[in-house]
Order: structure tokens, then C-alpha cells, then sequence
């Protein structure tokens, strides 16, 4: 318990100052990373106190349950910016164009290219999905994401061919190694490539995540409790 504890201590306020100590002790600014709250499994109940105390980044794993959650929501709060972290099917690449604000698992040619088609198919100047290549950090055959090694060609492809915009990258550790080596690998490509997005660390290691750079947690636990 930090000596701040108040009876309005809330998992989202704890959360906030556990990220908020982490980042000072990186020497990093108070702005520098953003918390992204994965509602995964979670019913519209529970997402609501966090919208009531005026969180607005959230993420989930699959398009059709956040189609059946976020839809209404988005309606009631205009300012919600929601983040797709699961694989994404190309035959739901057009729905979830449409319903989150950044795709963060871009994983594979043929997804970049379907997105690449519906990007041109929305015409200059048309919303479209921020996007951050998801990285196989530890070359799990059966994680998806790009190989580390291919990850270069896998950018040029993406940016230089299909014209694609990347803001960042993304990766899940493997669960049984230590994360920090993974956090600091994905730090080392992003700067390789220029770009400044680094979505990386958990409930159970988004300190070290922030201590390596990342400028996006996504944090389901410690703000929900356990999935079921
Ligand atoms: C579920 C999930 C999270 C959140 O994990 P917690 O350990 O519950 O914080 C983060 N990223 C991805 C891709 C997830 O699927």
C-alpha cells in the first residue's frame, strides 16, 4: 500500500501512480506513455466506472465482441479511441477499419495488403486506423507477428509498396522468459526503423515495459481483475 492510499483508491488511480512512479523513475515525462485498457471478456458494466472517471483508451482482442460492446459506447462518448491487440482475419478487416481508432496487430502480408486496399478504397483524407506491426519477439512458432529478422522488409513492404503509415510496434513476450530483454529488443528495432510507438508491458510487467520505453501499456488485470 503507498503511503497515498485513500479510500478512493481505485484499480485505475493505482494504476495511474504505479505508471506514473514507473516513469519518473525513468526519467521520463508524466505524458510520455498512455494506458490502454484491455476490456477483453469484459462486460459493458465493468468498462463504465473507468468511462464515469473519464478513461477514454481502451482495447480488445476480437472484432465481433467489440462490435457487439463499443458501437454504443463510442456513440455516448465521442473521444473514445479504441485499439484492436488481437489477430485480425482479413475477411473482418473492413469492420474493424471501421470500428477502432488503431490496429495494433498488423501481423502478416496479406492483412497488410487488404488494409492497404481499403485505405485506397476510403480515399484521401478518410479516417483510417492508426497501425503498429506486432513483433515476434521471441520467435514463437506458434505466436503470430513478424520475425524479428524480417521485420525491416516487413516495414519497407508496408510503408514504400502498400503506402501504409506505421506508428509503432507491439509484442507478447513469451510467458515463461523474463519480459525485459523482449521490451529492450523491441526498443532497439523501433529506433532501427524510426518510429516512435512502442506498445509493450502488461499487468504483471508494465514497470519494466515503461523503464525500456514503451508509450503504450495494455493493462487488463490490474484494472478488471481476473478473466474468467
Ligand atoms: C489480454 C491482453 C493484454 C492484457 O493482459 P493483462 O495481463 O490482463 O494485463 C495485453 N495485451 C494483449 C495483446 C492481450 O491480449
Amino acid at each position: 500500500m503507498s503511503q497515498n492510499a485513500t479510500n478512493n483508491d481505485t484499480p485505475l488511480t493505482a494504476t495511474r501512480a504505479r505508471m506514473q512512479a514507473a516513469l519518473r523513475a525513468a526519467g521520463r515525462d508524466a505524458d510520455a506513455a498512455q494506458l490502454i485498457a484491455i476490456s477483453k471478456t469484459k462486460p459493458v458494466e465493468a468498462i463504465a466506472p473507468l468511462l464515469a472517471a473519464g478513461h477514454r483508451r481502451f482495447g480488445e482482442n476480437r472484432v465481433q465482441e467489440a462490435a457487439e460492446k463499443w458501437p454504443a459506447l463510442k456513440q455516448a462518448h465521442d473521444d473514445i479511441e479504441l485499439h484492436l491487440v488481437g489477430p485480425l482475419q482479413t475477411n473482418k478487416a473492413k469492420e474493424a477499419v471501421a470500428l477502432f481508432d488503431v490496429i495494433q496487430s498488423l501481423d502478416r502480408e496479406k492483412l497488410a495488403r487488404k488494409l492497404a486496399a481499403l485505405k485506397d478504397a476510403a480515399g484521401h483524407g478518410a479516417d483510417f486506423p492508426r497501425l503498429f506491426i506486432q513483433v515476434n519477439s521471441g520467435e514463437e512458432p506458434q505466436k503470430s507477428g513478424i520475425e524479428p529478422a524480417q521485420l525491416a522488409a516487413f516495414y519497407g513492404l508496408c510503408t514504400d509498396e502498400l503506402g501504409l503509415d506505421i506508428d509503432g510496434l507491439m509484442c507478447l513476450p513469451p510467458q515463461d522468459e523474463a519480459a525485459g530483454p523482449h521490451f529492450a529488443l523491441l526498443k532497439k528495432l523501433a529506433d532501427e526503423l524510426g518510429v516512435s510507438g512502442l506498445s509493450m508491458g502488461m499487468s504483471g510487467d508494465f514497470e519494466t515495459a515503461l523503464g525500456l520505453g514503451a508509450t503504450h501499456i495494455r493493462i487488463g488485470t490490474a484494472l478488471f481483475g481476473p478473466r474468467e
